[in-house]
This record gives structure tokens, sequence and C-alpha cells, in this order.
């Protein structure tokens, strides 16, 4: 594998660039519009590392395997800026939820540290949460937050220290079949290589039009940011974990460096174009936060959106993600389907794709091309 060309530089292309290059490949990154890029899903400013997955071990495994890479990565950033905050992530779920039973059995088998809170003791430690509605609450203890777009910038840098090429570009599918020795950029120059990796997210349908178009859905996604009371701590990552509340379909992020409050919507959006799709936010996304907010945290029902994002998931019909040759060109590789739950598992996903392309790692079945259906049965997330 001595000259890879990986095409887009969001979690799944910087970090299997990264792993490429520690097996010994000479590797150029390219994108589109710039690592960590405020249209890619890995462009935004954080995201939730849970293990909990239901019975699916599988993602538990990455997850943890990732976390690790993502402290090594905090560790040797010297920026002075956080990549990783281990504030924990905490589960709420109405009574008998059999995804968290399944999740917490899953985790207790492989040994995850998890702490169930009962109501009361959720009231004593988050008296600002209103647990009443709660059934079962469960704190992930080495969960946490990655700082997205930072991590991506930190490392692209840390790669083209090592040498690695990272460069603007927008790169076309092969246009011939058969084994593929370069690739066409829009600007008319070509780029060589003896494989090829594309990591495009929610931009993947539109580079190979016949063979995904159908198969992963992009999403507009909404995150906003509400801010907290002047002189009001309660909701810093000191004292506040992340939280995936299961009653009402929404997640959120405590108060990082003074950004205020995140809220997310996690149900499907609207189909939605990466490039061209207007990310402002609209009225009934604020409204189904605030009325959230309302209802969880009482204190911060009246508090000010202090900033937004319209993102976009790039869903595979299960959520699993898409990992796989492409079968028409036995060099080019297909990465993305992150599906809402990708980033965390970057590092994972980097280490898989590299063995891979070496041939020392067996193919797992369910990220196959032929895994993946075009009716969306949402069951991983
Ligand atoms: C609102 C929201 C919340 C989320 N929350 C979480 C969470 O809490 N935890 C979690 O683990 N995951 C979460 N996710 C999912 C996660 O962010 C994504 O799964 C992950 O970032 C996808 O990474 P990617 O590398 O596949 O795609 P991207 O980050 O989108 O990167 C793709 C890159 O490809 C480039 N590109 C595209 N086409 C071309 C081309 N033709 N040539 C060159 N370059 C090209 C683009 O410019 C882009 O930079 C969330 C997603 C959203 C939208």
């Amino acid at each position: 594998m001595a000259d890879v060309v990986v095409i887009g530089a969001g979690v799944f292309g910087a970090l299997t660039t990264h792993h490429l290059s520690n097996a010994g490949a000479r590797v150029t990154l390219v994108d589109a519009y710039g690592p960590g890029n405020s249209r890619s899903s890995s462009g935004d400013e954080s995201r939730i590392l849970r293990c909990g997955y239901g019975v699916d071990e599988m993602y538990s495994r990455m997850a943890r395997q990732s976390r690790e890479q993502w402290q090594r990565l905090d560790a040797r950033n010297s920026s002075g800026l956080s990549l990783w905050h281990p504030c924990g992530v905490l589960w709420l779920a109405p009574e008998g939820d059999s995804y968290t039973a399944d999740t917490r059995a899953t985790l207790q088998r492989g040994h995850y540290p998890i702490e169930l809170l009962d109501r009361g003791t959720l009231r004593a430690r988050y008296p600002h949460l209103d647990a009443s509605d709660i059934g079962t609450a469960m704190l992930e203890i080495e969960g946490g937050v990655i700082m997205a777009r930072r991590s991506i910038q930190a490392l692209t840098s840390e790669l083209t220290l090592r040498g690695v090429r990272v460069t603007r570009g927008q790169v076309s599918q092969p246009s011939t079949p058969g084994r593929v020795s370069a690739l066409q950029l829009s600007d008319g120059a070509s780029i060589a290589g003896d494989t090829f990796v594309f990591a495009c997210g929610a931009w993947l349908p539109s580079v190979f039009p016949e063979l995904l178009g159908q198969r992963i859905m992009p999403t507009r996604q909404v995150v906003m940011y509400f801010g907290t009371g002047a002189g009001d701590d309660r909701f810093t990552a000191s004292r506040m974990p992340a939280w995936i509340d299961f009653v009402s379909g929404i997640y959120g992020i405590p108060d990082l460096e003074g950004r205020g409050l995140k809220v997310g919507i996690d149900a499907h959006g609207a189909p939605f174009d990466p490039d061209t799709g207007e990310r402002t936010v609209d009225d009934r996304s604020i409204e189904t936060a605030r009325a959230w907010l309302r209802r969880r945290f009482p204190t911060m029902g009246a508090a000010p959106l202090v900033e937004s994002r319209v993102c976009q998931y790039e869903n595979t019909a299960s959520g699993d993600f898409l990992i796989d040759r492409h079968p028409e060109h036995e060099n080019v590789w297909l990465v993305g389907g992150g599906s809402g739950h990708g980033f965390k598992h970057g590092p994972a996903v980097g280490e898989y794709v590299a063995g891979l392309i070496a041939g020392h790692t067996t193919p797992v079945a369910a990220f196959a091309l032929a895994a993946k259906g075009t009716v969306q049965r949402r069951a991983v997330y």
C-alpha cells in the first residue's frame, strides 16, 4: 500500500490517514473544503462519546478502543486547549426501556464502568434537572465529549508535520472500470496513487450516485446552544455530564468553554444537500428545544439561544457504517455512513480501514455494501 489517496478529511478520512501513515504508507489527504470545515459533520464543535449500544457489543468495543486514542491525541496536543472532556454520559430513560436495559447488561458484561442513579440520587446530584418522569438513569462514567473540529484540525496539523500531504481539492469518482491509477479533480488536475479511500461523509451519494444514491441518505440536523445564567456554573462539564434523553429523543452537552448548554434533536430531519443547504436554524427546532428545556431544566426555560448550527447525518438504512471495497474497482474503498453516531468511532474505523487495505483484517459483515438497504430501518444509533 505504498501510495494511498484519502478523499475527505472528516473524522473517518483523517483517522484512516493517521493509521495508514503509522503503518508506513505514503498518504495524501484531500478535502474539497478543508479539514474540519463547517459543512462537514466532523466540523461541528463537540461530539459525545458513549460506549452503550443496546445489545450491539461491537460498537461498544469500538468506542472503548477509540476513547483511548482520543485521550492520547488530547495528551499529545500542545495547544493548551482541551480535545477531550471526561464528563461522563448520563442515559435518561422511561421506566422499563428495553434499549437501556440491554445496554446496561452489555456494559456490565463487558466491565464498562457504569453507575445506576435512582431518582433521589439524581435529584441530589443534579438539583436543576427535573427527573420526575425518569424511570432509569445510568451514568457511563468513562464517557465524555470530544471537541470535534479542534481534534480534526489538531490531527491534520500533526499529520502535516509527519510528512503527510494535506491538500484542498474536489475529487470525482473513477471514470473507467477496473483498477484505478489516478483520479480527476474539479480544477482539471489529477491525483495518482495505488489505493484510494473515499471518506466523503454525506457527499458519498453525490460522488457515487448510481452506487450510493439510495443507500446513504443525508438529513438536516439542528443543534442549539442556550446561554446559562451569569455566574451559574451548574451546567459546566465539571458539574454536569453529557446526556441522552430517551424520553424525548433529545441529547445534550454541558456548557463547554462558555458556549452554552448544547441541545440536539436526534430524530431524522428533512433530506439535505451538504453543498448548497442553508444552515440557518428554524423556529420549530428552537421551540422543540425550548419546550424540552422547560421540562428538563426549568431554570433554563427562558434562556437565550446564543448559537446554532445545521449539520447533517449521513444515514445508512440500519445505521451500520459502510466500509467496503468498491465493487468495480479493487483498489478503491468506500468509508462512511456515520449515521449520527460515527464521530466517536473515528480512531477504530481508521485502524480497521488501514488493516483492510493491508490485508490483515477480517471484514465485518455489518459494514459491507451488500448489507446496505435502501429503506430506512434505523437499528443502530
Ligand atoms: C448534529 C449531529 C450530531 C452528532 N452527534 C454525534 C455524537 O454525539 N457522537 C458521535 O459519535 N457522532 C455524532 N454525530 C455523527 C458524526 O458527526 C458523523 O458520523 C461523522 O462526523 C462523519 O464523519 P465523516 O468523516 O464520515 O464525514 P464528514 O465529517 O462530513 O467529512 C467528509 C469530508 O469529505 C469532504 N468531501 C466530500 N466530498 C468530497 C470530494 N468529492 N472531494 C474531496 N473531499 C470531499 C468534505 O468536505 C468533508 O470534509 C453527529 C452528527 C451530527 C450531524
